[in-house]
């Protein structure tokens, strides 16, 4: 197991590509590193917390928002780098038309 080389599956093309790439060889969908929703579940934290203690709960659901997304994002790409993974048998001929282009 080479810990130098990790992989992951295209959200766009559903390929299997390195993730030091940048961006995918296949379609040219841009690999996008963990910082951006790791950061949105920090600044969601931070939110949060302060706004439920103080029961402001409208600026609580801006909080929550950030946070379901940023662990989103996180699930999904764990999950693609999951089935990147050789040994991994996993059906990737699974074509779900996603609509949703990258933010
Ligand atoms: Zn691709």
């Amino acid at each position: 197991m080479s810990e130098g080389d990790k992989r992951i599956i295209c959200r766009r093309c559903h390929e299997n590509i390195s993730m030091t790439l940048g961006t995918c060889p296949h379609c040219g969908a841009e690999i996008k590193g963990l910082k951006g929703p790791a950061t949105m579940v920090i600044i969601g934290l931070v939110v949060l917390v302060p706004t439920v203690m103080e029961g402001m709960w409208w600026l609580a659901v801006v909080g929550l928002a950030l946070l379901f997304g940023g662990g989103y994002f996180i699930y999904d790409k764990r999950t693609r780098m999951k089935r990147a993974e050789p040994g991994q048998t996993a059906p990737v001929e699974s074509p779900e038309p996603e609509s949703e282009a990258e933010a």
